[in-house]
């Protein structure tokens, strides 16, 4: 097994799985933005809701006011007539008196249905501006949502793209050390780091000389006992001048 070369097969394949994982996050937090908007709407649609239902309610209470005020203009109508044709004095001091009361119920009776009418116009206004910003809101949502899902749809092509050469990818590797490598990979990423001034840089722990010797020599797979990553020397594995250059 030429140890350098299943260790660079690794690092293109660990490449890979990176922006397997960065691609699938933004896949899944994507949605997410939308999230704000959709509460704003369901929010404004209960105030609406809530609106039409106490606008019901005023109607109703206007339209009985408004009987009401019928039947005692009607009885007043009556009274009125009753007086005309009444002969005896002390009938028609009665009837006056009950005309008076008539007459006060009638006006306290205008007065609440003004204020109904007015209340009920403010209601209607009031659901007419909140409709517009929901129509608005909702315009932005569908606009937002189209955007995100061309968004999504971008970035799932690529995760594809990424995904079968992924596929691709472990062409040439051991099965042994693939299986080792995928099995790390499920819980620790990248899997495979450098040994750099005698440590591991996955978990920054100081590796025992005798590891740290074995790395120079490439011919074998090496893990940090540590975090269990694969470890390797760079200058090991990619030549001297490589690893000069980085210094
Ligand atoms: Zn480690």
């Amino acid at each position: 097994m030429d140890v350098k070369e299943q260790i660079k097969i690794l690092l293109a394949l660990q490449g890979l799985d990176a922006q397997i994982i960065e691609h699938t996050k933004q896949l899944k937090a994507l949605p997410d933005q939308l999230e704000e908007i959709t509460r704003d709407v369901t929010q404004l649609e209960e105030v609406v809701n809530q609106e039409r239902s106490e606008l019901e309610q005023e109607d109703k209470w206007k339209r009985e006011k408004e009987e009401e005020h019928e039947f005692i203009e009607t009885q007043i109508g009556r009274l009125r007539k009753q007086m005309q044709e009444s002969t005896s004095h002390r009938e028609t001091l009665a009837l006056q008196r009950q005309l008076d009361s008539s007459r006060k119920q009638s006006g306290d009776l205008e007065d609440e249905l003004l204020q109904t009418m007015q209340a009920v116009e403010a209601r209607r206004a009031a659901i007419d501006d909140h409709e517009a910003s929901l129509t608005q809101l909702k315009e932005l949502l569908a606009k937002e949502d189209a955007e995100i899902r061309k968004e999504m749809k971008k970035v799932q092509t690529v995760l594809n793209k990424v995904k079968a050469k992924r596929e691709a990818g472990s062409t040439g590797l051991e099965p042994t050390v693939k299986a080792r490598y995928d099995k790390i990979a499920s819980f620790r990423h990248p899997s495979v780091v450098e040994a750099v001034d005698g440590h591991c840089t996955g978990c920054n722990m100081a590796l025992l000389p005798q590891l740290y010797n074995t790395l120079y020599y490439a011919n074998s797979m090496e893990f940090c006992p540590m975090c269990m990553r694969m470890i390797y020397l760079k200058s090991a594995v990619f030549g001297e001048d490589e690893d000069k250059t980085d210094k």
